[in-house]
């Protein structure tokens, strides 16, 4: 496999430094900026396979470089932010990103979201074509038949549990906010939607994990949203 170039975008350098040593030890590529104008033009002429990027940045904020590369990119996009920084989290998911980490976070936490965040890269390159039909370990969705097995076997769900699914196996890999969701699948976006999310969620759950406590296809962010994660 290649090396991956990842831009690392972070204005603190105890940070960026544990962050570059981390991947240098893991024999990633790297390119840094310490801003966000530096991190909008670093990715425009160096199209890094993915983007780590600290939300508090000294010039433009993070959520604006989100959208600006978004205009012309897809690359996977990793926030970095405090804990107190929640709504900034959400609004970056919102605007196209990925993926968070969560200051202060260990090596091994950035190790896995990059993982994750390989997994998705590798899905997005091969699933050029829409595929009609959506295989992740035991469950497979035949869109075209709005059918959905696990296992092998037929599982019986609602109109809306079965949308929520598809959106959920669509955008496998990433973290969808609870916004996103409720817009997605109701159209709207109030309060007591994310409560409906919630149920809906668990009775999904039950028919699709065999250990709803411990989930194996869909993670839950508290306080942000749900995610698929990529079964190996
Ligand atoms: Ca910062």
């Amino acid at each position: 496999m290649s090396k991956l170039t990842i831009l690392v975008v972070e204005d603190d350098a105890p940070i960026r430094n544990l962050i570059t040593t981390t991947l240098r030890a893991h024999e990633y590529r790297f390119i840094t900026s310490v801003s966000g104008e530096g991190a909008v033009m670093e990715a425009a002429s160096h199209n890094p396979d993915i983007i780590l990027l600290d939300l508090g940045l000294p010039d433009i904020d993070g959520v604006e470089v989100i959208r600006r590369i978004r205009t012309w990119s897809n690359v996977p996009i990793i926030v970095i932010s405090a804990r107190s920084e929640d709504t900034d989290k959400i609004d970056a998911l919102d605007a196209g990103a990925d993926d968070y980490l969560t200051k202060p976070f260990s090596v091994e936490e950035l190790l896995a979201r990059l993982r994750v965040t390989q997994r998705r890269l590798a899905l997005m390159q091969t699933g050029g074509a829409p595929q009609a039909v959506f295989v992740n370990g035991g469950l497979v969705i035949d869109y075209a038949a709005g059918c959905v097995t696990l296992n092998g076997e037929e599982l019986h769900l609602t109109p809306l549990e079965y949308k929520l699914l598809c959106l959920l196996a669509r955008n496998t890999g990433k973290v969808l906010t609870h916004k996103f969701i409720t817009q997605s699948v109701w159209g709207t976006n109030w309060e007591n939607d994310v409560a409906s999310l919630r149920v809906f969620m668990a009775t999904l759950r039950k028919k699709l994990e065999s250990a709803p406590d411990s989930p194996q296809y869909i993670q839950t962010h508290i306080g942000i949203g749900y995610r698929m994660l990529k079964i190996e």
